[in-house]
């Protein structure tokens, strides 16, 4: 386990179990070297507890990477509850799991990930203070649509050397929270938008307000753009799909969406610009840590758009390193955390 915490590069790991409730929990901590680790909390079935362990350990460095790039005074962490077989009281099982955030006095602020939901949140709210997420901070999807159009834009103007995004085409596969708003967004900029998605109601939607073209959605990495944007499913770029991609850009808010690492490199040999995904999809995270921090409205939108730069910055830096920018963007995020970490160093230092 410690060999994992190692290879996860991981400070800490939590365990918390209350039998009253039924809770089973993980809470994985990668660094607070720039403040309190933020990052979801997954609430899922798991058919082996090992898987539990593994996916907290494994998604806790993502969390690092994507606060520190976004300019965030936080680190990251992830947890997991594991959904207990037959019946539960999900209100005691919630504040169970509230209680034991709690007992880390702030080192971790949980959020939303996939199967918890915001009335978790509420719950959680009860017994810790250390919650994001909750019905007062409102859906993070339109944030997170606004950070990917800023980052869309950067890399056309990187890419293209355009400023507008009028009359460029534009593909989007997942037209759900995120895609749709993006649609939205990019059709108000003059975009021709070429949309997929396995729910045909959400299609036709994007048709009728967007005037969106409709393809199957094995078919989406087919179609001739100049951006392709995915914002449904992880590891959709691999080695079957990038050859099929006819697009200068990949820019999207799906989490995870280079199904190995290579596949960056595997993008910038076929001449493709990829904006990393946890750079680009950090809108959320910037809405819900303001949030936590009562800092709302326009500052947090400023920050949002941040993103835009961001990303320039590492376009730039990718070119004259002759690198991938996903590979520099971890670099980045990495040498982001060890300044931090020096710098706390040497206050502990003089301070003692
Ligand atoms: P969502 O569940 O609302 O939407 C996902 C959409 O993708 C759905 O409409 C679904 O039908 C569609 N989809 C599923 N399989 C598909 C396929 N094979 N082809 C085409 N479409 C398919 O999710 P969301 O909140 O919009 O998030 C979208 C992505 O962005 C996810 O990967 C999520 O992890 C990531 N993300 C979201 C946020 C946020 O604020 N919501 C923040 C960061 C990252």
């Amino acid at each position: 386990m410690l060999k994992q915490m190692e290879t996860a590069g991981l400070t800490d790991l939590h365990f918390g179990l209350d039998p009253a409730s039924g809770l089973r929990a993980i809470i994985a901590i990668h660094s607070t070297a720039r403040g309190a680790a933020i990052g979801g909390c997954r609430f899922l079935h798991y058919p082996r507890e090992q898987d539990a362990v593994t996916d907290a350990m494994r998604l806790a460095r993502g969390m690092s990477y994507k606060a520190a790039l976004a300019g965030l005074p936080h680190g990251g962490g992830k947890a997991v509850v594991i959904e207990p077989e037959g019946d539960y009281d999900r209100t005691a099982l919630m504040q169970a799991f509230g209680r034991f955030v709690d007992e880390l006095g702030g080192r971790y602020i949980t959020a939303m990930d996939s199967g918890s939901e915001v009335s978790d949140m509420d719950i959680i709210e009860t017994t810790t203070r250390f919650v994001s997420c909750t019905s007062a901070s409102g859906d993070p999807s339109p944030h997170t649509a606004l950070g990917v159009f800023e980052g869309i834009k950067a890399a056309v103007r990187h890419r293209l050397e355009r400023d507008s995004l009028a009359g460029l085409s534009i593909s989007i596969q997942g037209l759900g929270h995120v895609g749709h708003a993006l649609a939205a967004m990019l059709h108000d900029a003059g975009a021709r938008l070429i949309v997929a998605d396995i729910n045909p109601t959400r299609v036709q939607q994007c048709i009728e307000q967007f005037g969106a073209r409709a393809v199957p959605a094995d078919e989406i990495y087919d179609a001739e753009v100049d951006v392709f944007s995915p914002c449904g499913l992880g590891a959709i770029l691999n080695a079957d799909t990038i050859p099929r991609l006819k697009c200068a850009i990949v820019a999207g808010s799906a989490n995870n969406q280079l199904a190995v690492d290579e596949d960056g490199n595997r993008l910038r040999a076929h001449g493709i610009l990829y904006a990393p995904d946890y750079v680009i999809n950090a809108g959320g995270l910037i809405h819900v840590a303001l949030h936590h921090a009562r800092i709302d409205g326009a500052r947090r939108d400023a920050k949002i758009r941040e993103i835009g730069s961001t990303l320039t910055h590492l376009f730039n830096e990718a070119d004259r390193k002759n690198q991938s920018v996903h590979h520099v963007a971890d670099l980045h995020a990495e040498s982001l955390l060890q300044a931090a970490a020096a710098s706390n160093a040497e206050q502990e230092r003089r301070h003692a």
